[in-house]
C-alpha cells in the first residue's frame, strides 16, 4: 500500500487568518518530488486539547506525520508537551540540544534565558534533530503507527532540518523509492489557448512525460514532469520534451523555472553589450523596477523616468506640448516622442516608452481603459505598438501585463540582432 503522509502546521497566527500557512505548501511539494503523496493537511492553534487531538488523528491515518511550528520557547509553544501526551510518555531533557543551545548564545555573545532550556525537552523514546540555524531542535519520533517529525515554524529553519535530517531519515525506511521532478519552460507572447493549440501532442492525456500548461501574468509554463529513480534520471526524462518545445516556440521561450520576460530581456542586453532606458507614465516606474529587480544590470540599464504629467513629459523628456494637445497624451505620437526623448537624454541605444489608461477611471469610448501605447526608440528610429490589455481588467493587471509587453518587445528587438551591436 502506499504511503500516506499528513501535514500539521500550528500556529494561531495560522488559523486566525493572520498569516498564510505557506510551510504546508512547500513541505508537500517536497514529499511529492520523494514519490510520497500527502493525504491530509491539518492546521491547529496553540492550544494543548487541540494538539493532542490532532496528533492522535494523525497517528491513526498517516504512515508519516510533518508538523511544523510550535517549538519556541514561549508558553504558546506547546508541540513538545502534546507529542508526549499523544505518545502517554513524559519528557527529557536531550544534553545535546541543550548544549547546542547555549553553544548558540554563546556565538551570539548573548545570555542564555532560563525558558530557552524548556527547547532541550523532548518526549521519552524520541530523537533530538539538530537545528544548526536556530534554538529549537526538531523531534523524531513514533506514535501509533506513524513516524514523526516536529520541525520550527520558521520557513528557513524547517527547510534546512527538512533536507539534513528528515529526508535521510525516510531513505534509511526506504520511503524514497523515486524521484519526480517538474522542469518548467517559460513563454511570453502568445495566449495560452494560442500555445496550447500548437502542443496538443504534449499536452494530450497519457503523454510521457506528462506536460501541464499554467499561466500567470500572461507568461505561460509548460510544465514537464519528470519521473525516475534518482533526481537526475528524473531531469533525464524531461530532456526529449524540453527540446521538442524549445525547438517548436523558438522566440516566445523566455526561461526556465521562474524566469520571465524581464530575465530574458537582460540576457540579451548582456549578449549584445546594448544599453537601455525608460520613459514611463501608466506603468509608474514598473517597468524599470522589473529591470532592476535582475541582479547584474547596473552595466546595462542607465536609468528611466517617470512622467506621469503631461508637463513632466515635456519637461523631463521633451515631448512637444502642441503634440500633447493634439493627439492626447495616449496615443501613438506621444509614445514616440518619450521613447526618442529618453534615448537622447540618457544616450543609451534603446528606450522603450509607456502610456496608456490604467483605469478603472478616465476611459472614452476612442481610448478605452486597458488601451496602452509602446515606444521603442534605437539610435536610428522609433517604433510605437498599441496593446489593448481589455477595459476589464483590474489597474495592476493593466500595468503588469503592458509593462512585460515592453520588455518582451525590447527582447526581441534585440534577439534579432547580430552578436554585439556596441555602439561607442
Ligand atoms: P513557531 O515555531 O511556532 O514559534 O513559529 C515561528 C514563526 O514561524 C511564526 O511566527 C511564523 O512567522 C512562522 N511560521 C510558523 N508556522 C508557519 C507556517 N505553517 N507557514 C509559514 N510560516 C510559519
Ligand atoms: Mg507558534
Amino acid at each position: 500500500m502506499a504511503l500516506k503522509a499528513e501535514i500539521i502546521s500550528i500556529g494561531s497566527e495560522l488559523v486566525s487568518g493572520q498569516n498564510l500557512d505557506t510551510n504546508s505548501r512547500w513541505l508537500s511539494g517536497e514529499l511529492g518530488s520523494l514519490g510520497i503523496a500527502t493525504g491530509f493537511h491539518t492546521t491547529i492553534g496553540d492550544d494543548m486539547d487541540d494538539n493532542v487531538a490532532a496528533f492522535r488523528i494523525a497517528a491513526e491515518r498517516a504512515d508519516l506525520v510533518l508538523t511544523t511550528g510550535g517549538l519556541g520557547p514561549t508558553q504558546d509553544d506547546l508541540t513538545r508537551d502534546a507529542l508526549a501526551l499523544a505518545a502517554g510518555v513524559g519528557l527529557r531533557e536531550d544534553p545535546d540540544s541543550l548544549a547546542a543551545i547555549a553553544a548558540l548564545f554563546a556565538r551570539r555573545n548573548r545570555p542564555m534565558a532560563e525558558r530557552n532550556r524548556v527547547q532541550a525537552r523532548i518526549p521519552e523514546g524520541a530523537e533530538a534533530l539538530p537545528n544548526p540555524v536556530g534554538t529549537a531542535p526538531g523531534i523524531w519520533m513514533t506514535i501509533g503507527r506513524a513516524a514523526f517529525a516536529a520541525m520550527p515554524g520558521v520557513p528557513s529553519e524547517m527547510r534546512r532540518m527538512f533536507h539534513d535530517q528528515v529526508v535521510p531519515r525516510l531513505r534509511q525506511r526506504h520511503w524514497v523509492e523515486k524521484a519526480i521532478v517538474y522542469r518548467k519552460i517559460a513563454l511570453f507572447g502568445k495566449g495560452e489557448s494560442e500555445i496550447e493549440a500548437e502542443a496538443l501532442d504534449l499536452t494530450a492525456r497519457g503523454h510521457t512525460p506528462e506536460v501541464g500548461i499554467t499561466a500567470s501574468d500572461a507568461t505561460i509554463r509548460f510544465r514537464i514532469r519528470g519521473e525516475g529513480l534518482t533526481p537526475e534520471a528524473a531531469w533525464a526524462q524531461t530532456e526529449e520534451t524540453a527540446a521538442l518545445i524549445r525547438a517548436r516556440f523558438g522566440s516566445l521561450i523566455v526561461g526556465e523555472d521562474s524566469a520571465d520576460v524581464a530575465d530574458a530581456l537582460v540576457d540579451q542586453l548582456k549578449r549584445t553589450g546594448a544599453t537601455l532606458a525608460t520613459a514611463e507614465s501608466c506603468t509608474g516606474g514598473l517597468v524599470a523596477h522589473l529591470i532592476t529587480a535582475i541582479p547584474g544590470v547596473s552595466a546595462h540599464y542607465l536609468g528611466g523616468v517617470v512622467s506621469y504629467a503631461n508637463e513632466a513629459k515635456t519637461a523631463m523628456l521633451g515631448v512637444p506640448p502642441e503634440l500633447i494637445r493634439e493627439h492626447g497624451a495616449v496615443g501613438a505620437e506621444v509614445a514616440a516622442a518619450m521613447a526618442q526623448g529618453a534615448r537622447e537624454r540618457f544616450d543609451s541605444d534603446l528606450a522603450i516608452s509607456t502610456t496608456g489608461v490604467a483605469g478603472p477611471d478616465g476611459g472614452t469610448a476612442e481610448k478605452p481603459v486597458g488601451l496602452v501605447y509602446l515606444g521603442l526608440a534605437s539610435r536610428d528610429k522609433v517604433m510605437t505598438r498599441r496593446i489593448d490589455v481589455g477595459p476589464e481588467q483590474p489597474r495592476d493587471v493593466i500595468q503588469r501585463r503592458s509593462s512585460k509587453q515592453a520588455l518582451n518587445w525590447a527582447r526581441l528587438v534585440l534577439l534579432s540582432q547580430p552578436d554585439r551591436i556596441v555602439s561607442r
